[in-house]
């Protein structure tokens, strides 16, 4: 495996590099994909991910023509063309997302779901973000379908994709090295086991993944504070190809001290656990109140719907005392939450006194932040399912919508952490996937993809964008990477 000269090697077995070893195979190039992981750890944080894909549709047939059958109840859903796909990306990265490339990402996002489908990825209505009731099931524009059996679930269907094509992976297998000559990137230095091995290639396609898992890196890049806090996804995500990219002459790109990171129960386990995934995650924020642990409120909950706000809050819950915080419901609201709070343990009480001795916050500080909070409480009637505008008055900080007073007992609350999910620097790429210098120019035979690219999320993250912009970039690289190994091959 190690000895022979390969077309293209992929680095990673996540989403981003088997779309590109697919794409590469397809369009006829011999390709070896590295993955550092045993292989019962394979799949990076796409093994863990909710699978939730975010692409654009112009109609709802767009979308059902993706599902292996019609759903049984009626789909509602608003049409999501990629300005508007693109719009929300502006949005919430403060207008500092790369514009070439989220307009590619944009734009190839319905095409890259179809070319999935029928490399056998299957899709169904996404359990996170759908909204159900007996006669239609309601979903945010843009974010409708999630891969059948959710990060696992994609990661299967892809190895079965790459291996039913005789796609040759090689395991526990670490790049750390890129080779390099006359400026030319011709393979990589690969350390196994038994020990390490050369391998060249025409083309390299980087997909390895953020510095996430590396608390050296976090501490670097993200600030003081980051070094501690619990992994939400696998823990070979830990930046050295990274490293190395940028030591090789790539452009770093992006925001590099910024990071997705979400509120996950205080006793999520340090790295990610198979067994519970993204179950972790606490999203319901937005129909409760946040506070620290002196029981004061520090955070907006309400500025729109948890998967326009979720990746940014993370950041504020570690910027608190011993990162931590807990989420408070009431009656009104407590039936609300996603079936992923059961995963965890919660507090109750039928006074906020009784609740506060629960949670071990002082009783006063608590009592006086709610009583405050729901004195502020204004107007509009609450509706969990749009932005309802019950909004609060004259409070810092403020809750723009679901201000519902805490008043109905019983009063229930849960502990919660900031978890990281992944980082938004990486190395710069242009449209066709090609790996830039920094002098933005094209670094020949390198090509890169997914969560170890940057220039695409800044400060904040719309849901489901993560893993469309590795398949749409994983597929550009694998063509691209196979175009440039065959013609290397002819003038030669
Ligand atoms: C809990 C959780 C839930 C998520 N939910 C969603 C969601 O619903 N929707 C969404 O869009 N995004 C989601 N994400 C984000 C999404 O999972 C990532 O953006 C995406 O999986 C990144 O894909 P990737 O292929 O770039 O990296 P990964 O899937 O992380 O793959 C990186 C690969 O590189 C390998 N590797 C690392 N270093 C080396 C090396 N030196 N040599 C060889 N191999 C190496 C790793 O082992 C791994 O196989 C979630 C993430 C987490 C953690």
């Amino acid at each position: 495996m190690f000895t022979r000269r390969w077309d293209v090697i992929v680095v990673g077995a996540g989403n981003a590099a088997l779309t590109a070893a697919i794409a590469a195979h397809d369009a006829g190039a011999s390709v070896l994909v590295l993955e550092k992981a045993p292989q019962k750890a394979r799949g990076g944080n796409t093994r863990f991910s909710g699978a939730v894909f975010r692409f654009a549709y112009q109609s709802l047939d767009d979308v059902i023509g993706l599902l292996p059958e019609p759903p049984e109840v009626r789909i509602d859903v608003e049409p999501y063309p990629p300005d508007r796909y693109y719009d929300d990306i502006m949005r919430v990265t403060g207008g500092l997302a790369d514009p070439a490339l989220t307009r590619t990402l944009c734009d190839l996002s319905l095409p890259t779901v179809r070319w999935m489908r029928d490399l056998g990825v299957e899709w169904e209505p996404s359990e996170i973000f759908g909204v159900r009731d007996v006669e239609r099931w309601r979903f945010p524009p843009g974010l409708v379908l999630q891969t059948k059996r959710a990060g696992l679930g994609l990661s299967d269907m892809l190895f079965r994709a790459a291996e039913s094509r005789e796609i040759a992976t090689a395991y526990d297998a670490k790049a750390v090295r890129l080779r390099l000559d006359a400026g030319r990137v011709t393979g990589v230095l690969v350390r196994t086991p038994d020990g390490e091995h050369q391998v060249a290639a025409e083309a390299t396609v980087l997909a390895s993944g953020g510095f996430e898992a590396n608390p050296e890196m976090r501490a670097r890049y993200l600030g003081p504070g980051w070094d501690t806090g619990p992994v939400r996804g696998t823990e070979y995500n830990t930046g050295e190809m990274l490293a190395e990219a940028l030591e090789a002459g790539a452009q770093a790109y992006g925001h590099w001290s910024g990071c997705h990171a979400t509120p996950v129960d205080a006793n999520a386990p340090r790295v990610g656990d198979l067994r519970l995934t993204d179950k972790t995650n606490r999203l319901s924020y937005p129909y409760g109140i946040t506070v620290n642990l002196a029981g004061q409120r520090f955070v907006e909950e309400g500025e729109d719907f948890s998967q326009y706000t979720y990746a940014k809050i993370g950041r504020a819950i570690l910027a608190q005392p011993h990162n931590r915080a807990w989420q408070i419901f009431d009656r009104q609201t407590a039936h609300l939450l996603e079936e992923r709070y059961k995963t965890g343990a919660s507090v109750a009480g039928n006074t906020i006194e009784e609740l506060a001795t629960g949670m071990g916050v002082p009783a006063g500080g608590l009592g006086e932040t709610v009583s405050t909070f729901n004195a502020a409480s204004r107007g509009a009637r609450f509706d969990p399912g749009v932005r309802d505008g019950k909004a609060t008055q004259g409070l810092l900080p403020p809750k723009s919508n679901w201000a519902v007073p805490l008043e109905r007992p019983p009063f229930v609350a849960y502990a919660v952490t900031c978890g990281i999910t992944f980082t938004y620097g990486g190395i710069r790429i242009d449209t066709r996937a090609r790996v830039l210098d920094t002098e933005s120019r094209v670094m020949p035979g390198l090509f890169a993809t997914g969560e170890i690219t940057g220039g695409f999320f800044y400060f904040n993250y719309p849901a489901g964008a993560g893993l469309m912009r590795g398949a749409v970039f994983g597929r550009i690289a694998g063509v691209e990477a196979a175009k440039l190994a065959a013609g290397v091959a002819q003038t030669t």
